[in-house]
C-alpha cells in the first residue's frame, strides 16, 4: 500500500546515499517529489529514474547553506505542487576529521553551516507552508554520534548533529497545535559515499562494523524506510523524538 499518496516532500542531500534512496521510497509510495544537491547530474538522474518509475520529481540544484535556497524549494512546492507535507532535511557532511584543539575555526563554521544552519533555514520556510497545509512532518538527519557515542576527531560533526535533536525538540513543541510534527532520525554507520570515507583506513571498517550490535553497517535502503515511517500516518503520534536507527551501536559493548 503506498503511504504518501497525495503528499508533497521535499528532500536533501538527494543526490547519493540516505537522500537518494529515501527520495526514490517516498516516490514509490506516491509522493511528489522536489529534490535537492550540489551536483546537478546526479539530481537529474535520480528525477529520472523516478520518472521512468511512474513518479513526479523535480530536481533543484544548490547548497543548502544558502538561504535563497530554502526559500526556493519551498516555493516550488507550494507553486507546481500546491503545497508542502513533508521535509526530510538531510544533506550533511562529515566536516574536519582531528582533535578539536586542531580544527580551524573556518572548518567548525562550515559544518555547523552545513549540518545545522541549513537544517534552521529549512525549517524557517518549510514550516509556514506546512502551517498553510494543516501540518506536516519535518524529519531531520542526525547521528548516535554526539548523542550516545563521544567518537575521537568528530567535534564539529557531533556539535552540529546534537544540535540538530535540540532543534527538533523546539518544532515540535512550537507547532505540535499545528498538527506539525518534528523528528530527528539517528542512523548508525551506514554504506553510503560518507560512510564509506569515515572507514576508508586499513582495518577500520571491520573496526567500525564491530561496534554495531549487528555487526555490519546499513544499507542506505534500511535508513529511508524509518524515514519513510516518521514521514507518513504511520508515526502520526510520534513527535519530538530522536529515533536510533543505528544497528544497535548506541547499546553495544561486545
Ligand atoms: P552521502 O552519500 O555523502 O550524502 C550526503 C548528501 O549531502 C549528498 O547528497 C550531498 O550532495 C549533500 N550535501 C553535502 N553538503 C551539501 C551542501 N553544502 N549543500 C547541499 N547538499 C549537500 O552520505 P549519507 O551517509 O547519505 O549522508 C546523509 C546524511 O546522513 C548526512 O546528514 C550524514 O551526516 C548522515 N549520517 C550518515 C551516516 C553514515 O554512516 N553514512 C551515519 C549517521 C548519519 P552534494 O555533494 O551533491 O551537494
Amino acid at each position: 500500500m503506498q503511504q504518501l499518496t497525495g503528499k508533497v516532500a521535499i528532500v536533501t542531500g538527494a543526490s547519493s546515499g540516505i537522500g537518494y534512496q529515501t527520495a526514490l521510497l517516498f516516490a514509490r509510495h506516491g509522493a511528489k517529489l522536489v529534490v535537492t544537491a550540489r551536483r546537478q547530474q546526479e539530481l537529474e538522474a535520480l528525477a529520472g529514474q523516478i520518472r521512468s518509475g511512474g513518479g513526479v520529481a523535480i530536481a533543484v540544484a544548490g547548497d543548502v547553506r544558502d538561504e535563497q535556497l530554502a526559500q526556493r524549494l519551498v516555493q516550488i512546492a507550494v507553486e507546481r505542487f500546491g503545497g508542502l507535507d513533508i521535509a526530510f532535511n538531510n544533506a550533511g557532511a562529515m566536516g574536519p576529521s582531528a582533535p578539536l584543539a586542531e580544527v580551524a575555526l573556518n572548518e567548525w563554521n562550515e559544518t555547523l553551516a552545513t549540518n545545522l544552519t541549513s537544517a534552521f533555514l529549512g525549517a524557517k520556510y518549510q514550516i509556514p507552508a506546512m502551517t498553510a497545509r494543516g501540518g506536516g512532518s519535518l524529519i531531520f538527519t542526525s547521528t548516535f554520534v554526539g548523542y550516545t557515542a563521544g567518537m575521537p576527531g568528530m567535534g564539529a560533526y557531533a556539535a552540529s548533529k546534537a544540535g540538530i535533536i535540540g532543534l527538533t525538540q523546539v518544532i515540535a513543541a512550537e507547532h505540535g497545535a499545528q498538527g506539525i510534527r518534528a523528528n530527528a532520525l539517528l542512523p548508525g554507520g551506514t554504506d553510503t559515499a560518507m560512510g564509506r570515507a569515515a572507514t576508508s583506513a586499513p582495518g577500520a571498517r571491520e573496526f567500525v562494523e564491530g561496534l554495531h550490535a549487528l555487526k555490519r553497517l546499513a544499507a542506505p535502503e534500511e535508513i529511508a524506510r524509518s524515514a519513510l515511517y516518521l514521514a507518513s500516518g504511520a508515526s502520526s503520534f510520534v513527535t519530538g523524538t530522536a529515533l536510533l536507527v543505528d544497528g544497535g551501536v548506541s547499546i553495544n559493548r561486545t
